[in-house]
């Protein structure tokens, strides 16, 4: 096992794999920009470097300097959390180049699965579904020729893309003119690969992801699905496991598909596959994500397994100590992201000083936050505060202790999306376990008076 390890990255995820590092006995080095120097990550480790300024490109991303103090210090490993350099295939190669294990996949499985299109490739490879869909297209009349093919509606994705960028739906062929010159244009600008291609799309699926890990050993083992499909422009708000619309059966078809991927790929380290799950309950692959993920804890609070020790035990070469078998979903799990942001104005971030803050507690709740009282929330990085899990022995239970967490907590001094969260808490649709990824779109106007009555009567 390791004596020492690098954590590169910030905030609450910097946190939750310093804590599975002092549950291992290994000794913690954060580093941080100038912005971050008071920061919780910081003051938990058990040794920190300065690596930049605020920017995240002069800190966070600046690999010389992080591999300058992964030396300094000693350490033996570097865990990149999610985010800034985690899917960063060069990254990942500098670190072995340098002497120092990657805590992920290596470097040509990162670079293989983050290229959208030849991920694609290998997912069929596998034998595993994917959304009927074209390899790269180089021009318009391509791009008309795959709509006419697969029908309208389609999705024009960027195959560099992540986050949610450089997608563009097309519901007809005027559209799709429009929207291919878009989406090729939005990825170059930010990807620098205006390289796209085309899918068909699915009009009412659900997101339904399976969490799994690979050793060193040949042992790959999943750890159920997630639903997460309560999203805003792409990006995840809530998540849960298991996903209401998710038999047993089905959890172990997608598993097993998800594994076989993973083996057919040479992954190690913990991943997670993403599938889109139709009406009909065809599943088909999205993304293969080859790092640890924000809303993991979902999965640990029904598994009881705990992934981040088990991501540095597998890089440290341990085996798994169990098998599939042991994996048992008990009850279920509900995580809400709190960003610093404001829900009555589109969602505006809003950073700033946090004058007060309250965890929530009591039974079956989890917080992963790097706030604390007089926090000041930097401009700089994303804006999340906090992530609060709810465990319960059903979904109803999971649902009543996340209202009640959320109603404890307090941000005083900055607007968050706490009350956004309850009134999906409340909403008929999600109750009933009926969200699909077009679960905001078509319940905003629900949801935004909701938050007006809500603003009013704490007003009042
Ligand atoms: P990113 O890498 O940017 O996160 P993904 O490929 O994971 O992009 O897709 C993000 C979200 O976009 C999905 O969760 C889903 O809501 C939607 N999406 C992607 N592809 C399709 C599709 N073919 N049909 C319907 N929705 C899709």
């Amino acid at each position: 096992m390791f004596n020492k390890i690098l954590i590169a990255n910030r905030g609450e995820i910097a946190l939750r794999i310093m804590r599975a590092c002092r549950e291992l006995g290994i000794q913690s080095v954060a580093i941080h920009s100038s912005a971050d120097a008071d920061s919780l990550h910081v003051k938990y480790a058990d040794e920190s470097v300065c690596v930049g300024k605020s920017s995240s490109a002069e800190s966070y991303l600046r690999i010389p300097n992080i591999i300058a103090a992964a030396e300094i210090t000693g350490a033996e490993a570097i865990h990149p959390g999610y985010g800034f350099l985690a899917e960063n295939a060069e990254f990942a190669e500098i670190c072995v180049e340098n002497d120092f294990t990657w805590i992920g996949p290596s470097a040509d499985v990162i670079r293989n699965l983050g290229d959208k299109a030849t991920a694609r490739s290998m997912t069929v490879e596998a034998g595993v579904p994917v959304v009927p869909g074209t390899g790269l297209v180089d021009s318009v009349e391509e791009a008309e020729a795959a709509g006419r093919q697969f029908g309208f509606p389609v999705i024009i994705k960027a195959t560099a893309g992540g986050g949610g960028k450089g997608m563009r739906v097309a519901w007809d062929e005027a559209e799709l003119r429009k929207n291919y010159v878009a989406a090729r244009t939005e990825a170059g600008a930010s990807f620098g690969n205006d390289a796209v291609y085309i899918e068909k799309y699915l009009v009412n699926p659900r997101h339904v992801e399976i969490q799994l890990m690979a050793d060193h050993h040949g042992n790959v083992i999943h750890f159920g699905e997630r639903d997460c499909s309560v999203q805003r422009r792409h990006q995840k708000l809530i998540e849960e496991a298991p996903s209401p619309a998710v038999s047993e059966e089905l959890r172990q078809r997608m598993g097993s598909a998800a594994v076989s991927l993973a083996r057919n790929v040479g992954y190690r380290s913990a991943g997670t596959v993403e599938f889109l799950l139709d009406e009909d309950g065809s599943f088909y692959f999205m993304e293969m994500n080859t790092r640890i993920q924000v809303e993991h804890p979902v999965s640990e609070m029904v598994t009881g397994f705990d992934l981040m020790k088990w991501m540095i035990r597998v890089a440290a070469g341990e085996q798994f100590d169990f098998t599939q078998d042991d994996v048992v979903v008990k009850g279920h799990a509900i995580e809400c992201r709190i960003n610093a942001e404001n829900p009555e104005r589109d969602f505006m971030p809003c950073p700033g000083r946090v004058f007060y803050f309250h965890a929530p507690g009591g039974p079956g709740i989890r917080v992963d936050t790097h706030v604390y009282s007089d926090y000041l929330v930097p401009p700089h990085y994303d804006s999340l505060l906090a992530k609060i899990i709810a465990h319960g022995k059903d979904r109803e239970e999971a649902v009543a202790r996340m209202r009640r967490a959320l109603s404890e907590c307090v941000f005083e001094g900055l607007p968050t999306s706490t009350p956004f969260h309850l009134e999906v808490l409340n909403n008929p649709v999600f109750l009933q376990g009926k969200a699909t990824t077009r679960f905001l779109e078509e319940e905003l106007s629900h949801l935004q008076e909701g938050l007006r009555v809500r603003a009013k009567t704490e007003e009042g």
